[in-house]
């Protein structure tokens, strides 16, 4: 792993980094893959929490655990 520098904040990063963690700058396309989950992650970093992502998971987690028990419940 390498650091190298965000071309828009100048921030250090990984250079297996989907985006830059400072400001979401999504470094994929350098790379030649798709655009698409640097500018998710970016977009992810930049306006969801770390905590608001754990919620999200957290609840579609328990959604399927309860989805689960209810269909087990109703094949019984
Ligand atoms: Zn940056």
């Amino acid at each position: 792993m390498t650091l190298m520098s965000c071309p828009d904040c100048q921030g250090k990063l990984s250079d297996k980094a989907f985006a830059c963690p400072h400001c979401g700058f999504p470094m994929v396309q350098q790379k030649g893959r798709s655009a698409w989950p640097g500018v998710i992650g970016g977009v992810a970093g930049t306006y969801i929490s770390s905590q608001a992502l754990i919620a999200m998971v957290l609840g579609s987690v328990m959604f399927i655990a309860f989805a689960a028990i209810m269909i087990a419940a109703i094949m019984r």
